[in-house]
């Protein structure tokens, strides 16, 4: 279906008073820690698909979805039909836990879709309603299940910003997590990137476990991403993760996968878990689940299934709302194919990406999974004279391997042409110099054209020396 591109956001386009009032009221009353609203100053007022309108009348193409929540993009008609399906149905909005159709048709979808050796024993919590409190609930699960406390977790890891989940995300400090290394090519911590980088992160795993010395107790779990989002977008390799399966399932630790970023297709399989062929034994799933509205579940072998009533509650876990937006959103993306969409347009754009990073030097590293896409900058003049730097192996980009320092106020000033230009992208990464795009699953090839043309020049604008 071909779609006509709203025009780029006028440069010059004088921001209604409305909209500056908005704002200012914003940063008046809002927290210091609010975060997209410091780069993003925009007032949405309408949306559909990836579009965007903004109270200053200026469209925008929206690839940061809700922090990847849309997979269907906004205002999709069949989750509004959904949601007015519910509301008109009279249908109680809130309901605590309590067993509801439209709970029940939600549960039945989503074990249609999860990986099978999960759903034919699978146990599924409602918890309250972020990604946060999943993650709580696993790792709770987890502990109660083993009677152990320690947790395996990855450098680069977000699981959230409640306690538990914090402690086992990579910018934690806590001794009740062991921190375990995350493959990753561009910057590997043994400098070698590819199969053999990920082989010596497995080993360093078994090591660690199997060393009665390491300091490091028999953990109650392990907790990783299998694309580490705000980390800087990493896919890890499915033979690492495959590595990651047998070294839990061996030493009888619980593997949890945190898909809350994802899920439903994002990766370009409905779980990104489905790449390797690995079967956790606990996963977290919030984010697109619910369809645009706040969802979040821990689903679960049976067996695991031990702790007492009430050991996880929370007032908002039944959401009718969230979960038939949320049922009606998997049934779509499933129907769909919008899995194996999101892979093909996904290589598609990380080819082109690959191109466009072949002329400009302040590009270390592309990378991702369907369309969960990263372009990490880097600071070319920061690049040791040729006689200085060994002799080392070309990695994908044609490039010497040994990562060039990021550049996060280039990556900063990438975001802001980007917006002048009515595009919404978010950065992530260790230094926050990775540019995430994560458009809904539903673009067209040509919005998906115009995100890069626009991405492109927002570079080259950025890059120039004016800017530097
Ligand atoms: N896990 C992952 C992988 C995430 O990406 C996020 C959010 N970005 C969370 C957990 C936390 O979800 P929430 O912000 O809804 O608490």
């Amino acid at each position: 279906m071909a779609v006509t591109e709203p025009a780029p956001a006028a440069l010059s386009t004088e921001p209604s008073a409305a909209h500056e009032g908005i704002l200012r009221r914003q940063s008046a009353r809002e927290s210091a820690a609010r975060t997209y609203a410091r780069a993003l100053p925009i007032v949405p007022v309408r949306a559909r698909g990836l579009t965007i309108e903004g109270a200053d009348g200026r469209r925008y193409l929206d690839c940061l979805s809700g922090a990847g929540t849309l997979a269907l993009g906004h205002n999709h008609p069949v989750v509004l039909e959904a949601i007015r399906k519910v509301l008109d149905s009279g249908a109680p909005l809130h309901v605590l836990d309590l067993a509801t159709p439209v709970k029940d048709a939600f549960t039945t979808e989503l074990f249609r879709t999860l990986p099978r050796g999960l759903a034919d024993r699978g146990r599924i919590q409602f918890c309250g309603p972020a990604g946060t409190d999943a993650v709580e609930a696993a790792l709770k699960l987890v502990r109660t299940a083993t009677g152990r406390d320690g947790m395996l977790a990855f450098t680069g890891a977000y699981h959230g910003m409640t306690s538990g989940a914090l402690e086992a995300s990579g910018g934690a400090t806590d001794v009740r997590v062991a921190r375990l290394p995350y493959p990753q090519d561009y910057r590997c911590p043994f400098g070698i990137g590819g199969a053999d980088g990920a082989e010596l992160a497995a080993r360093w795993t078994e090591s660690l476990l199997d060393d009665t010395k390491s300091g490091v107790p028999h953990p109650a779990g392990m907790i990783l991403e299998p694309v580490q989002g705000e980390g800087g977008v990493i896919p890890a390799p499915d033979d690492w993760l495959r590595r990651m399966r047998e070294i839990t399932e061996a030493r009888a630790i619980p593997l949890i996968a945190d898909e809350v970023q994802t899920g439903v297709g994002r990766t370009g399989a409905f779980w990104a878990v489905e790449h390797s062929g690995v079967v956790p034994d606990v996963m977290v799933l919030s984010k697109a689940i619910g369809g645009s509205l706040p969802l979040a579940v821990v689903v679960y072998r049976d067996d695991l299934d031990v702790w007492q009533p009430g050991a996880h509650a929370g007032t908002f876990r039944g959401n009718q709302l969230a979960m038939a937006a949320g049922a009606a959103t998997l049934a779509y993306v499933r129907e769909n194919g919008l899995a194996e969409r999101a892979r093909v347009l996904g290589d598609h754009m990380l080819s082109r990406l690959r191109d466009l990073a072949a002329g400009h030097p302040c590009i270390g590293d592309v990378r991702g999974r369907g369309l969960m896409i990263g372009v990490e900058l880097v600071d070319p003049a920061a690049e040791l004279p040729v006689s200085a730097v060994p002799v080392e192996p070309v990695g994908l980009l044609g490039r010497r391997v040994r990562p060039l320092p990021p550049a996060p106020e280039l990556a900063a000033a990438v975001q802001r042409e980007c917006l002048r230009r009515g595009l919404i992208v978010e950065l992530g990464g260790r230094h926050s110099s990775v540019v995430r795009l994560l458009p809904p699953l539903t673009i067209t090839d040509e919005q998906a054209a115009a995100i890069l043309d626009r991405l492109a020049d927002a570079l080259s604008a950025a890059a120039s020396p004016r800017h530097v």
